[in-house]
């Protein structure tokens, strides 16, 4: 048995006050007991204070990883000597790493000279802002855009530098297309226009007074007009529809009258260029459906199959049951010059046609197809174009079905 100072002096003092040595040893033991009882509070104390800051600081580190883990963005720390400390995953999934490139340099894990340019400027001038990766990851291009900042150790060392990588692809892709879009539309207005002017300026310069041309001029600005109107109308129709502005209210379509109506609006249209039409639908097909944005579908699909199909052929509508009764599909099938493969992909795109003349000619905005397919796919169904140059154009697509009616009702 030790003793601690205190109890030593405590001793001595017992001892020159005179009490007895037995008395003195009792003391003694008592106060032992006592302090190593408190030694072993004291020390369990401290090992349940170690335990409880170990299961924060892992809980702590735990929240840590699920947040880099789960950002959209990349990260990537660097340390003093240029090494790789940490990637998270969309950092490895932006440049398609399967392996764990801890300790490695950068070039030797990235193999991208781009990003150990921006390391170094990053080191040298103490920040790098946006600077953009073009890269080619998998056989697809892809835009990355990366911050980086130095990071300072005690006593102003370089300690590292912080990467944060952003995937801009996606809005470089939108940023094209809403630029094509533009100019697209542009180009669009454009050439009617100048169409009208110029007939303007030609009637005003005299032909006015000559009735057989002023009508002639009079007929283009009549034309043009319309296909301005149609073009507004479509891009409303497309931009309500991108937008989700335009609801679709679902009601029961009796599917073959409804054709028989949409059959109505063309049969003169049809006439004229010796297309016969053909209602194949079976009586009792419905579908669940808004009818007005399904007479918006089917008058496009049968447009452009009297414009485009063969003169003197036909047009038929086919309906039938899918999915096990689930979906109705439709299709609206020519007889004419089909559409080349290359180009069946593009139909559906906006201001895609596969004859520019052609379908200006016929009045065509270039749109209808696209806002066929949005319409489509606002019902949760699909379309699709079944086609062969020479073989005609099928035109698919699906609607939800409403179960058929029990006998007697
Ligand atoms: P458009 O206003 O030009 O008709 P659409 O989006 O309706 O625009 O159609 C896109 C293009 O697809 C048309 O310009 C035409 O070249 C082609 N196309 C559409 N339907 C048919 C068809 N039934 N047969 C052949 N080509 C077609």
């Amino acid at each position: 048995m030790s003793l601690s100072p205190a109890s030593a002096a405590l001793a001595g003092l017992a001892l020159g006050a005179g009490v007895s040595g037995l008395g003195v040893a009792l003391f003694l033991r008592g106060r032992w007991l006592r302090e190593s009882r408190r030694a072993v509070l004291l020390r369990d104390e401290l090992a349940r204070e170690r335990s409880s800051r170990a299961e924060s600081q892992a809980a702590e580190n735990a929240r840590q990883q699920a947040l880099f883990e789960n950002m959209l963005e990349g990260v990537l720390l660097l340390d003093a000597a240029g090494r790789v400390q940490f990637t998270n995953t969309a950092c490895r999934r932006f440049f398609d790493l399967e392996a764990d490139v801890r300790g490695r340099t950068l070039l030797e894990a990235f193999r991208c000279n781009e990003l150990s340019g921006v390391a170094v400027e990053a080191a040298r001038a103490g920040r790098v802002n946006g600077k953009e990766l073009e890269l080619e990851v998998g056989g697809d291009a892809r835009l990355i855009q990366v911050n980086a900042v130095a990071l300072v150790g005690p006593e102003g060392r370089p300690d590292g530098v912080l990467m944060v990588l952003h995937d801009a692809t996606r809005l470089r892709q939108l940023e094209s297309t809403r630029r094509e879009f533009v100019a697209n539309v542009s180009h669009e207005l454009r050439t009617p226009l100048s169409l009208i002017k110029g007939s303007v300026e030609t009637l005003l310069d005299g032909a006015a007074s000559q009735p057989a041309i002023a009508s002639k001029f009079l007929d283009i600005i009549d034309r043009h007009c319309d296909r301005l109107t149609f073009l507004i109308e479509d891009l409303l129709t497309l931009s309500r529809l991108e937008s989700g502005q335009l609801a679709i209210n679902y009601d029961t379509v009796q599917l073959r009258s409804h054709v028989a109506d949409v059959f109505d609006d063309f049969h003169r249209k049809a006439a004229d260029r010796g297309v016969g039409l053909l209602n194949e639908v079976p009586e009792g097909l419905r579908a669940r459906a808004d009818s007005d944005r399904l007479d918006q579908v089917l008058s496009n699909l049968i447009d452009n199959a009297i414009k485009y199909g063969r003169p003197g052929g036909s047009v038929r509508v086919e309906g039938r049951e899918a999915e096990g009764g689930e979906l109705i599909e439709l299709a609206v099938v020519d007889d004419g010059p089909g559409i080349p493969a290359e180009a069946a992909e593009r139909v559906f795109e906006r201001f895609y046609r596969v004859d520019t003349a052609r379908s200006r000619e016929q009045g065509g905005t270039g749109l209808g197809l696209s806002i066929v397919k949005h319409i489509i796919q606002a019902h949760g169904g699909e379309v699709r174009l079944d086609t062969a140059p020479g073989r005609g154009a099928a035109f698919r697509f699906t609607l939800p079905a409403v179960p058929p009616q029990p006998a007697g009702k």
